[in-house]
């Protein structure tokens, strides 16, 4: 057994723990994470259940120390929202607004390429664009962007459009078709490639799950189209992220299966990498993928069985680096996001609480043993509550930021930015060190406003 993986069996011994004493399944589960063993659904279920929350944190805490030691990594970043006008009306959103209504914007190239300077004179290593389903913008408005930024801030890393966003391109492109949509989706990515897009963000995930897609977000692209859209997107090289937006109307078991499908999804490319797997899908019972396809309204037949289970959990195990994409991209990060009620069609419901979002988080990196990166996205969780998430399983802590209009977390404007020291020193509260990374989470060595990263060098 593992010194970590020992400590926590103590634990369990030696009770009492933080008020209501420990859970000894706590330590069976954790032993098994860090043996790189993949844990099932129920377990899953023990981890949201159990009341002895702080287990369920420093096994989460054991497993990312397995996986990057202290490191803590942030970036320098800007977001940018191109445009807020948005054909869909989503409920949980308060961002989007109806093409002539108050507040809506459209952001021209000038405006774009004015941002992407400043952001070099800042020194940021990366730009993350999203923006609303534009019913009238022309797909060459996307490209130009593009190549734009491109043409003006070459060492830039571009992050940009979430899988709604590309199947939206899709349409108005022309190339989507609902018999092979395959096509239309990678004819768009390799166009936005080849105009200067590095990488995809995770946004527009939610919660797979058709009841909750139906009852908060209807309209928007289903948990099938938006898994096709990330693994084209890695047979084409490009890394991607993953979000789960959580707190609204689905129960902590949609949750769970939405984990299990991203990792499904993880060991497809992972497996186009090159990694071995390390045994079966967990066995009927303890409620893996394979173990009842559909019992839950998932769509289990966008998975292959045949697909090797890989965890990168396990002893001695490499992350996989970007000198791979080669062959292919993968999932860098999963993102959990709370749900904020204020200002959407939901707001009567009361959105997750901090230990929710503490427990939401860690479960993640528990079950998400082929992810390498779980981030505690300060713009939502807020700094202080990132701090805390970074010694319950997260590792990154996002970027600088600057403007974000997604969410405005206690009515907070548009500005939302801090600072390369503000990062550093929470990264430093948590008892981590803190690590400048890029998006592809290569270390950024620094000079100012200049950088490289090792593979620079
Ligand atoms: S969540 Fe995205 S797709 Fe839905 S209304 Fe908001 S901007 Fe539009």
């Amino acid at each position: 057994m593992t010194t970590a993986a020992a400590t926590l069996e103590q634990h369990a011994r030696s009770g009492p723990g933080r008020g209501r004493g420990r859970d000894p399944r706590i330590a069976d589960i954790a032993a098994r994470a860090l043996a790189g063993e993949r844990l099932g659904l129920d377990d899953g279920e023990a981890l949201f259940a159990t009341p002895d929350i702080w287990s369920v944190c420093e096994a989460a805490d054991a497993v990312r120390t397995r996986l990057h030691g202290d490191a803590g990594y942030f970036n320098v970043n800007r977001h940018m929202n191109y445009s807020n006008v948005c054909a869909l009306s989503c409920r949980f959103c308060e961002f989007y607004r109806k093409q002539g209504e108050e507040g809506a914007y459209t952001r021209d190239t000038a405006y774009v390429v004015g941002q992407a300077r400043g952001a070099v004179e800042a020194g940021a290593t990366e730009m993350h664009i999203v923006g609303g389903l534009h019913p009238y913008l022309p797909f060459e408005y996307y490209t130009g962007l593009l190549s734009a930024i491109r043409a003006a801030a070459p060492a830039l890393h571009i992050k940009a459009f979430t899988a709604v966003e590309i199947v939206h391109l899709a349409r108005i492109a022309k190339v989507y078709k609902a018999d092979d949509r395959e096509a239309g989706i990678r004819w768009v990515l390799g166009r936005l490639k080849e105009a200067g897009l590095g990488s995809l963000p995770g946004g527009g995930a939610e919660v797979f799950d058709d009841r909750v897609h139906d009852e908060a977000f209807k309209g928007k692209i289903r948990s099938d189209v938006w898994l096709d859209v990330h693994r084209v997107a890695h047979e084409l090289g490009l890394n991607s992220n993953a979000t789960i937006l959580y707190g609204h109307v689905e129960h902590r078991r949609d949750r769970l299966v939405h984990m299990d499908m991203l990792r499904r999804a993880q060991d497809r490319a992972l497996a186009r990498l090159g990694y071995g797997g390390v045994g079966a899908v967990p066995e009927a019972g303890k409620g893996g993928l394979g173990a009842a396809p559909g019992h839950l309204g998932y769509r289990a037949e966008a998975f292959d069985d045949a697909t090797p289970v890989i965890t990168l959990t396990r002893p001695g195990v490499s992350l996989p680096t970007p000198a791979m994409n080669s062959r292919g991209g993968y999932f860098q990060t999963i993102i959990p996001l709370p749900f904020f009620p204020d200002g959407s069609d939901l707001e009567g419901l009361p959105g997750p609480g901090g230990l929710e979002n503490l427990r939401t988080l860690a479960v993640a990196r528990l079950m998400l043993d082929n992810f390498p990166h779980v981030k505690a996205f300060w713009i939502m969780q807020t700094l202080a509550m990132a701090t805390l998430m970074m010694q319950c399983g997260a590792d990154d802590i996002d970027g600088t930021v600057v403007w974000y209009d997604i969410t405005k977390v206690g009515g907070s404007s548009t500005h939302q930015e801090t600072t390369v020291a503000d990062l550093q020193r929470a990264i430093r509260e948590a008892g981590k060190v803190p690590v400048e990374r890029d998006t592809l989470y290569r270390r950024v060595a620094r000079d100012g406003a200049a950088w490289t990263t090792a593979e620079h060098r």
